[in-house]
């Protein structure tokens, strides 16, 4: 049986997307920011099997000038528990036999932590949607599950074949399989890390 975990990309792009999905409720926020609010910055963001550490810095305009201060640099930081799920941790020797696989990569991965293993989810906007390629080549499709009107931005994965107007859409696939090395099938080991 495999077990769902998520990489530390993986939740540290879905804390940003959470970001972006509270931010564009609230239209103070989109008013006052200089340029436009998705050019958020998340310098120095973190994440480990423990904590994810969001760092969001942005620029606001200032409602009136002072001589040649129009606007504000705000840092702000947020550090949170993660969850990192109610399964006990197996011991190393066990581990070993362990390896991880997505649904659509061509390789098993030993290191969880593997910088191939990602499955990064970004934002793009809607002018964008129709020119973005896959890294596998191919177009992106509105998903029928969670693009119900026409957003100014949308979700898409790496090697996904929908775009998607919520981050929380079952289609966005971001989940990372750990399972046997005996029942890995049609895969070659990842150079990198096995
Ligand atoms: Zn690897
Ligand atoms: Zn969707």
């Amino acid at each position: 049986m495999a077990v769902n975990v998520k990489s530390d990309t993986v939740a540290l792009s879905m804390a940003k997307g959470y970001y972006f999905h509270h931010a564009a409720k609230y239209k103070v926020v989109k008013k006052y920011m200089k340029g436009s609010w998705v050019m958020t910055r998340f310098d120095g963001s973190s994440c480990d099997k423990d904590d994810i550490v969001l760092k969001i810095s942005y620029e606001i305009k200032m409602p009136i000038k002072f001589g040649t201060i129009d606007s504000l640099k705000i840092y702000q930081s947020s550090h949170q528990r993660r969850w990192s799920g109610d399964k006990p941790r197996l011991d190393a020797n066990e581990d070993s036999e362990y390896v991880y696989i997505t649904e659509t990569g061509y390789a098993y991965h030993k290191d969880i932590k593997c910088s191939h293993l990602d499955l990064s989810i970004h934002l793009i906007s809607k002018e964008n949607i129709n020119s973005a390629r896959n890294l596998s080549g191919g177009k992106y499709y509105r998903c029928s599950h969670c693009v119900k009107k026409d957003v100014p931005y949308y979700y898409i994965a790496d090697y996904g074949t929908n775009y998607h107007s919520s981050i929380l859409c079952s289609g966005l696939k971001r989940s990372v399989e750990r399972i046997k090395l005996k029942d890995v099938k049609g895969k070659s080991p990842c150079k990198h890390c096995v």
